[in-house]
């Protein structure tokens, strides 16, 4: 442990669970039959099971952990109106073909839609605010490729971005850390557990049932309909949806070797004084950068926090390796937080494309929603509602994201042993990047 940085309440568990904490509830039993099965309860899973409903389709939710497990109780809140899609894990922007540019940034901009109003209709209490997101630029070169895609994001997925020169950036955040950066206003942010919880409660409303500790370890066919063997039993059900994100493991091999699952690690402070608490984002926004290797940051729900993110490794390590790496990144964009204690410090998996591009579709005759690629409060919540309306044939136009095209590697089987080397080298890069601007 480093005890200058480390406060003495310290928790090696997310600074979310303090409101709501995964948990296995009333434990629900598995059915033995549903029209459809969703295998992982994270925001897809549960949005699907919930969009289906709606349709008057019954639909079972078979999550292995407890309730909220995985990323979605896990992540930095910062909801994306959809500037990061087609960012890769190297910070690069994929480029796209013209025409399909517009339909997935148009998606995104449907995606965040989507999550205002599910919170508005579920009342979910999630401290939800459409605040805006600064990107700071890392480099001059950063700031006029950011000022080149502006026209696009605010046609395509009405972003309403605009950039804030460096003169300037003192009004977004209080540090000169970078060459300026764009605001995208049409962000915004949200605490990940409750909403998470909101979204629970509302599939519990509807009856439907979330059944915690369920892993699903064999789907195999049985006659027209599948057979989906569990931890605790086994149903019947007539389509199966796969919503396992940066968790996909060898139930789905196909699927595994599509999805490079990528660490990304979160520290929270202790409470800052008010003075400077405030001071930090004076517009209450969700900040990210353009570098390779990013990180993003916010204020905590009540303001008194920073909660500060970032690949500070690419794979899951302890909280004494992740987060004086997490608190030499925020002092130097922050140097007034030097001395400040961090709280609470956690890790979570997020799932990574080839082509950077969330994906939703059909293989081996299983439905999936996967690859939010950093991005997925918004996206995957998306994906799971979309991924519901087809097959409740519902759906009134195509989605960008349901395509054939979901590409592998011959060298990737699903085991991403190469990430300490990729994360290593990216940083290095960065830090080329700065010396040369
Ligand atoms: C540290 C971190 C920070 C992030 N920050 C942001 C952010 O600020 N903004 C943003 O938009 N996105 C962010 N994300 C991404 C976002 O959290 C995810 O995209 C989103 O939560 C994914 O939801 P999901 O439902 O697809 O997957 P998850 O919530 O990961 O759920 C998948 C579930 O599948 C379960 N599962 C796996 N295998 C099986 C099986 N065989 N049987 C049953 N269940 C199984 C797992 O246990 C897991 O609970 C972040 C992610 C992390 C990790």
């Amino acid at each position: 442990m480093h005890p200058d940085i480390f406060h003495r309440d310290f928790s090696p568990a997310p600074y979310w669970w303090e409101a709501y904490t995964p948990t296995v509830g009333d434990l629900v039993d598995v059915p033995r039959g549903a029209r459809v099965a969703i295998v992982g309860g994270g925001y897809a899973g549960l949005s699907a099971a919930l969009e289906l409903v709606k349709h008057g389709i019954d639909a079972v939710v078979l999550e292995a952990n407890e309730l909220g497990f995985g990323a979605s109780t896990r992540n930095g809140g910062a909801v994306s109106g959809g500037v990061n899609v087609g960012k890769s894990f190297t910070g690069k922007i994929v480029e796209v073909d013209g025409d399909r540019v517009e339909w997935i940034l148009s998606d995104a901009g449907d995606a965040f839609a989507l999550i205002d109003r599910l919170i508005d209709e579920e009342k979910i209490a999630c401290f939800w605010e459409k605040a805006g997101r600064f990107v700071g630029a890392w480099t001059k070169k950063h700031y006029d490729t950011q000022s080149r895609r502006l026209a696009m994001l605010n046609a395509a997925a009405r972003s309403g971005a605009y950039m804030v020169p460096r003169e300037r950036q003192r009004e977004e955040i209080a540090s000169d850390y970078y060459f300026g950066g764009m605001v995208v206003d049409r962000s915004g942010k949200l605490h990940p557990a409750l909403y998470y919880k909101g979204l629970l409660d509302a599939c519990r409303r509807r009856g439907i049932a979330v059944c915690a500790k369920a892993a699903v370890t064999r789907i195999a066919r049985e006659g027209s309909a599948w057979r989906v063997e569990t931890a605790r039993g086994s149903l019947s059900a007539g389509d199966v949806v796969i919503a396992t994100n940066g968790y996909t493991g060898s139930l789905t091999p196909a699927l595994r070797r599509r999805v490079v699952p990528i660490s990304s690690h979160i520290i929270t402070t202790e409470e800052l004084p008010l003075d400077l608490a405030r001071s930090l984002i004076p517009r209450a926004r969700t900040l990210s950068d353009t570098k390779r290797v990013l990180c993003y940051y916010r204020m905590s729900p009540d303001n008194r926090r920073m909660v500060f993110g970032g690949r500070a490794r690419f794979t899951q390590v302890d909280a004494t390796v992740s987060a004086p790496i997490l608190h030499r990144y925020m002092t130097a964009r922050f140097p007034q937080l030097r001395g400040v204690k961090v709280t609470h410090a956690w890790t979570g998996n997020v799932a990574f494309t080839l082509d950077a591009l969330p994906h939703m579709g059909r293989r081996d005759d299983l439905h999936y929603c996967l690859g939010c690629n950093g991005s997925g409060i918004a996206m995957m919540t998306y994906l799971g509602w979309q991924t519901a309306r087809k097959i409740a044939r519902v759906a009134n136009y195509a989605c960008s994201f349901d395509t054939e095209e979901f590409p592998d590697h011959p060298l990737y089987s699903g085991n991403p042993w190469f990430l300490p080397v990729v994360g290593g080298y990216y940083r290095l890069r960065d830090n080329l990047d700065r010396l040369l601007a």
